[in-house]
């Protein structure tokens, strides 16, 4: 059966959890049954037992004997344990098995062997062989219990048992000696009972010695262990008790004696030496000897401490799910804020906090285990915290990266607001602030010892910010040249008004050097603004081809205006008018017959059709008011085509022959209503 048979001091048989706490401490558990099966109730049992936090702090002690040598009447004496004993009046075999029992007030595992006399029945031999293995390989202390008349008699001893045992020990657990480091050493504790007191210990202790050595120098040894001696692996110790029924007194005061070397520490023959341990914590130990049992049973090659490494696999594997467990539910109450975009305020402390106390969880109960198993577990969780930490830190980055950004444009807005401002210092002011903050955030994020960066996420956010800010600096500039244009169309249209009215033989050398003369404030003016812009060299030259040719543009618009068909036919018949219809003083003419109207009709419109030509295309007098554009260029603000050449001509051959005729049917009228006036006068 597979279940754990538990039986409580007064005797009741229990199974599995005991309700009664009070016996709980010295309930005693079969640990491997009849069928050499190992309890899987173990670990639950050293808990009950209160042991479990135990840590190092207790000891494991093991007996081993001859059937009815009065092992389990010990063990009860000397640690207050209730494994059955022997009914004396009925001879009755006990249940054969490994049993186990926690010393009474004493952080102590005892573990009783109970089992027939091998040498009668060749099938019991394998048990007893592999449950002595068991104790010799898993207890700190071995009691060696054997009747003073058994001593030097090698059968009657158990003493080929023992040759087996160290045999099989040897080649399971051997090399264990070999690191120096705790655990290796077990102390072999000969009890002779029904000691008469004939023949002294002194005496008895050396032939024992002298077997034992004998049964080591016998031992077929692995090759690498060939010159290990008995005492590279056991302390020897001796001790005698009387007859229990004949001298009871003194045999009650050698085992108080005796009670005392196990308890008391400051006993000068104190037997749970540090060195015997064997560095498993409690809470290990269930799965530590099922490991162990388990490599008798199957006789595997495997030495203890590899065992170790396998308990400490588990353990570490364990606890470190347990710590973690913790830690996700920390980690996961920030993820959603994070990736909902939020900048989540101490995110980098809180991130430190779990990661510390995940570590300072596992540390606690996982550093008590194999060193090398407990570091390499660690490391583990370490990498699987982080992996659940790099997601958020990447995330805090990102959303840093935008929301900065978003501030870096509203501050760059409102810091162009009104007109008191110097552009290149609030993209600056700006700029460094994004930058700072991001910074800031970032190094909150960090943690320590991990290969995370945020300089990479920096440099993306910079150069984001910018190429904003040279967008801004474009719309900028964009919006001062749209500005000194309208001031220019201003400034140009009077002057070139009067210019134009006027149709002087010099009339496009004045409205040029107006021109130049505007042009020449308004790049003045850019330049000065573009300065406060930290604008590049091409950017300032792109822009003043701009302005040039917006400026030509406006001129061009202007002339336009002041050439359209009634304006210019206006000005025609003005100029005509005031050759024809007037005398040279100005006095409007009254003709008479004998005046010469086909004369002065003709002198004034041949005067007049003379402007045509001057009207015709912009060409100062003097050449070096000639103004020039490159031809066919573009203007890299609108991306309008414009051909310079043909903006200087203002009327083609076509229109101003249309325009000539136009105008002479007007002055044609002109010319019918004079003739007219003088038949008129006549007539009157
Ligand atoms: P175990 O089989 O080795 O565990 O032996 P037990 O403890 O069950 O005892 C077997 C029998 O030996 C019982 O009847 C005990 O009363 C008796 N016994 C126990 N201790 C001694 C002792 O020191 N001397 C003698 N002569 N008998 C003992
Ligand atoms: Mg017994």
């Amino acid at each position: 059966n597979g279940v754990a048979n538990v039986l409580s001091s007064n005797g009741h048989h229990t199974n599995g959890i005991s309700t009664a706490s009070s016996s709980a401490s010295t309930e005693r558990i079969q640990i491997i049954d009849d069928e050499k099966k190992f309890t899987p109730e173990l670990s639950g049992q050293i808990d009950r037992w209160g042991l479990q936090d135990a840590g190092f702090g207790y000891n494991i002690v093991a007996v081993f004997g001859s059937q009815s040598t009065g092992k389990s009447t010990l063990l009860n004496r000397l640690f207050g344990t209730t494994f059955d004993v022997m009914d004396e009046s009925r001879r009755q075999q006990t249940t054969k098995g490994i049993w186990m029992c926690r010393g009474k007030g004493m952080n102590v595992m005892v573990m009783d062997v109970e089992g027939t006399d091998g040498r009668e029945r060749g099938e019991d031999q394998d048990f007893e062989r592999k449950s002595a293995l068991f104790s010799l390989a898993s207890s700190e202390v071995l009691i060696v219990n054997l009747w003073e008349h058994q001593v030097g008699l090698y059968q009657g001893a158990n003493m080929g048992l023992l040759k087996t045992v160290f045999e099989v020990n040897l080649g399971l657990f051997g090399k264990k000696a070999d690191d120096g480091t705790n655990g290796g050493r077990t102390l072999l504790l000969f009890v002779i009972r029904d000691h008469i007191g004939t023949t002294p210990l002194a005496n008895l202790q050396g032939t024992l010695t002298t077997d034992l050595n004998r049964i080591w120098e016998s031992l077929s040894k692995p090759a690498e262990l060939q010159d290990r001696k008995l005492s590279d692996y056991f302390d020897l110790a001796f001790t005698a008790l009387p007859h229990k029924i004949l001298a009871a007194d003194k045999f009650e005061a050698e085992v108080q004696n005796l009670r005392k070397r196990f308890v008391d520490k400051e006993d000068p023959g104190y037997l749970f030496k540090p060195a015997y341990h064997k560095r498993i914590p409690a809470d290990g130990v269930a799965f530590y000897m099922e490991g162990i049992w388990e490599q008798v049973q199957t006789n595997k090659d495997l030495d203890l401490p590899t065992q170790q490494e396998l308990l400490a696999q588990f353990r570490c594997d364990e606890i470190s799910a347990i710590a973690l467990a913790e830690f996700n539910e920390q980690a996961k109450s920030q993820k959603r804020p994070v990736e909902s975009g939020r900048v989540v305020e101490g995110l980098g402390a809180m991130m430190r906090n779990w990661r510390k106390d995940t570590l300072t969880r596992y540390d606690r109960d996982a550093s008590r285990y194999h060193k090398g198993v407990y570091a390499r577990k660690r490391a583990d969780l370490l990498a699987t915290i982080d992996s659940t930490l790099s997601p958020l830190f990447l995330g805090q980055l990102k959303n840093l990266h935008k929301t900065c950004l978003v501030t870096f444009k509203k501050e760059i807005q409102d810091g162009l607001r009104g007109n008191d401002y110097n552009f290149a210092d609030v993209v600056a002011e700006a700029r460094a602030k994004c930058e700072s903050t991001f910074t800031e955030g970032a190094k909150e994020a960090w943690i320590d010892e991990t290969d995370w960066v945020w300089e990479d996420e920096l440099d993306a956010l910079m150069e984001e910010v910018e190429s904003v800010g040279d967008q801004c600096r474009k719309d900028e500039t964009k919006k001062m040249i749209n500005q000194i244009e309208r001031n220019f169309k201003k400034a140009i249209a009077e002057p070139v008004e009067l210019a134009l009215s006027k149709a002087a033989p010099n009339m496009w050398d004045e409205v040029l050097k107006t021109f130049k003369e505007l042009l020449d404030k308004a790049e003045a003016t850019y330049l000065t603004k573009a300065k406060s812009f930290n604008c590049t060299e091409a950017e300032n030259i792109s822009s003043l081809v701009v302005l040039r040719q917006r400026s030509w543009q406006a001129l061009r618009a202007k002339i336009d205006e002041q050439t359209a068909d009634p304006v210019i036919l206006g000005k025609l018949r003005g100029h005509f008018e005031e050759r024809f219809r007037y005398d040279e003083q100005g006095v409007p003419r009254v003709w008479k017959p004998d005046d010469d109207i086909d004369g002065t009709f003709k002198k004034a419109k041949d005067q007049t059709l003379e402007l045509v030509p001057l009207y015709s295309k912009i060409a100062p007098l003097d050449p070096t008011l000639e103004f020039t554009l490159p031809s066919e260029s573009e203007d890299p603000l609108s991306n309008e085509e414009f051909d310079f050449s043909s903006s200087l001509i203002i009327f083609t051959e076509t229109k101003a022959i249309d325009l000539t005729n136009k105008f002479r049917k007007e002055a044609d009228a002109y010319y019918v209503e004079a003739k007219r006036s003088t038949v008129s006068s006549i007539a009157q």
